[in-house]
């Protein structure tokens, strides 16, 4: 989607932007913000690769923008990772959890819930302190009975069981931005996301691919502007984002074809992990 060149000249256009109007904040200032003036929040879903969050953070913080990264808990599983993490908050930034244990767990709110809780004590005791949270896509796998990762925070008792969270894509309507835009870097494009709630069912509302003009117009006009960037997909050079791009819909029409003969079907759900790397 982007060099981190581009990124970085993105990142100073928004910048120059918010000084006439907007002002950026962190997922977790929403809630404790009373102001209501308009804000841009930056999320990134960090996915397998933590080197190129830790590159993201290091330009963000250069441009004195703090923002918020969605990480997996299996990076607490390395010592390294874990420091990483560490770093990129003391830069200013806010971790976040990427969660997608209603996927890893099939379906099973309960044992869901049980890992859920386990990797916010883990958070928790590696200093990173999560407050809030979002949902990961996962499209390999197969559900019965579940949509995407969204349903394990809608549902109410678990909701309730979490109180203290916010859930970026779930919880979203329920601040006190009425008037808010979702865009995100889906599919390696800059899109408007219609319903970002409800998306993961059939018949809601489409999303609309954008352009720099069409964004400067929604910063302008929206109480809450969340840009939703993928760092595994920031590239060092032209050249590497150009492979990874192709590699992405190469990966994406092969995925869709397979997806079709049933026994493909079953092996791509076992490795449904394996969509992170793209
Ligand atoms: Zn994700």
């Amino acid at each position: 989607m982007f060099t981190f060149r581009q990124w970085k000249e993105f990142c100073e256009e928004v910048i120059s932007h918010q000084n006439d109007r907007a002002s950026f904040s962190r997922a977790d200032e929403l809630l404790i913000d009373n102001s209501l003036s308009p804000k841009i929040v930056i999320k990134h879903d960090v996915e397998a690769n933590i080197d190129l969050a830790k590159k993201t953070a290091e330009i963000e913080s250069d441009l004195g923008i703090r923002s918020t990264y969605y990480v997996h808990s299996f990076f607490l599983d390395s010592k390294d990772d874990a420091d990483t993490l560490r770093y990129i908050q003391s830069l200013g930034h806010e971790i976040g959890y990427h969660y997608d244990v209603l996927d890893i767990y099939d379906g099973n709110y309960d044992e869901a819930e049980k890992a859920f809780a386990n990797d916010l004590k883990r958070f928790e005791r590696e200093g990173i302190k999560v407050s809030t949270i979002c949902p990961h896509g996962n499209p390999l796998k197969k559900r019965d009975g579940w949509n995407s990762n969204k349903d394990f925070f809608k549902d109410s008792s678990i909701r309730s069981r979490f109180s203290h969270l916010f859930d970026i894509v779930n919880d979203i309507k329920v601040t006190k931005y009425e008037n808010n835009s979702y865009i995100s870097d889906a599919g390696y494009q800059l899109k408007l996301i219609g319903n970002v709630r409800d998306n993961d069912k059939k018949g809601v509302l489409g999303d609309k691919v954008i352009g720099k003009e069409e964004l400067l117009d929604i910063l302008n006009s929206s109480e809450l502007t969340i840009i939703s960037v993928h760092t595994h997909r920031l590239s060092n050079k032209y050249l590497d984002l150009f492979f990874k791009k192709k590699l992405f819909f190469t990966a994406r029409i092969v995925a869709t074809k397979l997806r079709r003969v049933p026994v493909f079907s079953l092996l791509m759900n076992k490795m449904f992990t394996l969509s992170k790397r793209f």
